[in-house]
């Protein structure tokens, strides 16, 4: 039987035969060039058949997703990550780590999680044993980053942690070295780096379209109720407060449309409900780079904020609001309007630090990064505890 007739009769034949004895043809023509291949294709009918069966029916199979674990399941794992894991591409929610019982039917239920990948805070350890489970991902109060980090460093599992890294660069340092101990990726959710929008101003830092950067604006902040006054996020020693909740926003981003370190900081914290917030609920803090360059920035638990602008010795370009969910939009001096990407920026972030542990690349936001902010971060405590300038370097 020669090649066409082969192709003529497959519709005949088991699903099983034809994905063999097709594989078994493109093998054939890889040496081929590929007009070669195209003709042979229309000629034979394979194009028929091929047309009428799945897309990727005789694509490579794709390696399959990363699974993973959700460590804490409050607000932002419920109502953002979770639902963001139902749209990525190279990775999908299998598992929970819970301290909290009554969670665990509804989750297992809503997103289909088997017993055998239901954990909590006592036997997380026991997850190395479960090859469902490439990723845990800490979703807990900030004073928790630590700890489970590197517990799920130790049970082998890639590290996904939220923002911000850890309360101090000690416990930073931890992490990242327990990360390298066990040969497993440390990410930080610093979900704005990988939001297109943003990236493009990163990349102007670089190609400079309105000349050199003199100053930063960015403020990032809301009006937190505090309707629930034993929350963690009110409370200082569970890494509660506006600078670590919010403050990492306008921190990071001057960070990264200038592309330095800053150099000197001062900063001081106000409030306006002493009574309720046991953190600060507003920061300011002004940053010194190198250059002359200055970022004046704002956080806080009592401003619905949301701004970053960069002052150009030829213009300026602002993103307001810079970090919301539901997308970023803004312009520049010359009345450009940089349009809100309208993914979802979870599951972008998600996607992107999955395919650098399948491709074996460092990720986009590593722990080093995470330890920068907060290096900048215990100056800036320091600075609004004790008054004056801290020095960076
Ligand atoms: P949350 O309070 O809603 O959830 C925290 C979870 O931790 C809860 O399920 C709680 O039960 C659990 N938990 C376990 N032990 C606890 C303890 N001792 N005290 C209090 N809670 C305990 O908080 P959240 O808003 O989901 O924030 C969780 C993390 O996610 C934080 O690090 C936060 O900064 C980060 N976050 C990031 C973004 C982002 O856009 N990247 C947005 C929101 C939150």
């Amino acid at each position: 039987m020669d090649e066409i007739s082969l192709i003529k009769n497959l519709p005949a034949w088991g699903i099983q035969t034809k994905k063999l004895l097709t594989s078994l043809l493109f093998k054939d023509l890889k040496h081929k060039n590929m007009s070669s291949r195209r003709t042979f294709i229309k000629k034979s009918g394979l194009f028929v058949l091929t047309s009428s069966l799945p897309f990727n029916y005789y694509l490579p199979q794709k390696k399959k997703k990363l699974g993973v674990a959700l460590v804490g399941l409050g607000y932002y794992s419920r109502d953002i990550l979770a639902p963001a894991l139902q749209l990525t591409t190279q990775c999908e929610l299998r598992g929970i780590v819970t301290g909290s019982p009554e969670k665990i039917p509804v989750w297992q239920k809503r997103y289909d999680i088997p017993d055998k990948n239901v954990y909590n805070y006592d036997n997380m350890h026991t997850i190395s044993n479960n090859p469902d489970i490439d990723i845990v991902y800490i979703v807990l109060p900030n004073a928790m980053h630590k700890e489970y980090s590197i517990a799920g460093a130790n049970a082998g599992k890639h590290v996904w942690c939220e923002k911000p890294m850890a309360m101090t660069v000690k416990e930073c340092r931890q992490m990242i070295d327990a990360c390298q101990k066990n040969k497993v990726q440390l990410t930080i959710g610093y979900r704005m780096q990988h939001e297109p929008v943003t990236q493009t101003i990163i990349g102007w830092r670089k190609t400079k379209p309105y000349g050199n950067i003199k100053s930063v604006l960015a403020e990032a902040g809301f009006y937190n109720s505090a309707g629930n006054p034993s929350h963690w996020k009110l409370h200082k020693e569970l890494g509660g407060g506006a600078m670590l909740d919010m403050g990492v926003y306008p921190l990071n981003a001057a960070r990264y449309t200038t592309g330095m370190e800053p150099v000197a900081v001062s900063a001081r914290t106000e409030f306006t409900r002493p009574d309720l917030f046991k953190a600060d609920e507003r920061t300011l803090f002004q940053l010194e780079f190198p250059e002359g360059i200055t970022a004046n920035c704002k956080t806080s638990f009592a401003d619905s904020i949301n701004t970053l602008k960069v002052n150009c010795d030829k213009g300026w370009y602002q993103l307001k609001p810079f970090q919301a969910y539901g997308g970023v939009t803004g312009n520049t001096s010359d009345k450009q309007n940089l349009y809100a990407f309208t993914g979802n920026q979870q599951a972008r972030q998600m996607d992107d630090d999955a395919l650098a542990i399948i491709n074996k690349q460092p990720p986009l936001v590593p722990g080093e990064e995470g330890m920068r902010d907060i290096k900048v971060v215990e100056a800036i405590f320091k600075s609004a505890a004790e008054g004056g300038k801290r020095v960076l370097i």
